[in-house]
């Protein structure tokens, strides 16, 4: 999967693809992201992404010019399966959505500042609009790092061991149930014997209870909402 993502301030985004899972999946050459400074693509001496809101008001919006150039060529380039923008009044993510983006093959992320972009990016060249929650931002860019995390722990051979992200919460509508490692006794607190006791079938029907009993005490809307 190959994922673009534009950014006005892409320095906030090397960290939180450098380590760990994410590393790992470019290591591997599972997942490519790459960052694209959208300041290359301002306008005049100052390299201008931003302007005054037409109508009056605080806030600047950015310019359709340098978004559109970057976008443009990006899509001559390559196919590209979508081109998201990442906005409080998108579709909010969901294990679902990101199980959904981990099947496809090159995405496009525009991180939004300020106000937001001109809407005619948005109604132009956009595809899909997400949000990662009722809440405002002052960048996209955190916003697309949750996303591209939540989908590329899900494409096949990025995480060790395969089975774990399909019992990880909300695959199945379910919480995940409680975990444990060792000490099996710790301040006298003792692990469940059921884990204790290697009857494979048995552990499986405790998690999959417990599981259940998570989900209706602290997310029984979670039926509803997938
Ligand atoms: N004026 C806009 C908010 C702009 S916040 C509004 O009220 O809807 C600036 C940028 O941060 C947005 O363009 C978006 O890219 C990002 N952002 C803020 N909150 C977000 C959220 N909950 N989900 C995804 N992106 C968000």
């Amino acid at each position: 999967m190959r994922i673009d993502i534009i950014s006005a301030l892409p320095s906030l985004l090397e960290s939180p693809f450098s380590h760990s899972i994410l590393q790992r999946a470019q290591d591997k050459g599972i997942a490519e992201i790459i960052v694209h400074d959208l300041k290359e693509y301002g306008l005049g001496k100052y390299r201008q992404i931003d302007d005054y809101q037409f109508g009056g008001g605080a806030g600047m919006v950015m310019r359709c010019e340098p978004l559109f150039e970057l976008i443009e060529k990006l899509l001559k380039e390559r196919k590209y399966d979508e081109v998201v923008y990442m906005s409080p009044d998108g579709h909010r993510l969901n294990q679902s959505i990101a199980n959904q983006f981990s099947t496809k093959e090159n995405i496009i992320i525009i991180c939004g500042h300020y106000k937001g972009i001109d809407e005619r990016v948005r109604e132009e060249l956009v595809t899909m609009e997400i949000s990662i929650g009722d809440y405002v931002l002052s960048g996209g860019e955190l916003a697309a790092a949750v996303l591209v995390d939540s989908v590329i722990r899900l494409i096949p051979g990025v995480l060790n061991n395969e089975s774990s992200a399909l019992s990880d919460s909300f695959q199945d509508n379910l919480l995940a149930p409680p975990v444990y490692t060792r000490p099996a006794e710790f301040r006298g607190m003792k692990v469940p014997e059921v884990l204790l006791s290697g009857n494979e079938a048995a552990v499986e029907q405790w998690r999959h209870e417990e599981a259940v009993k998570r989900t209706q005490i602290r997310r029984p809307d979670l039926d509803a909402e997938y």
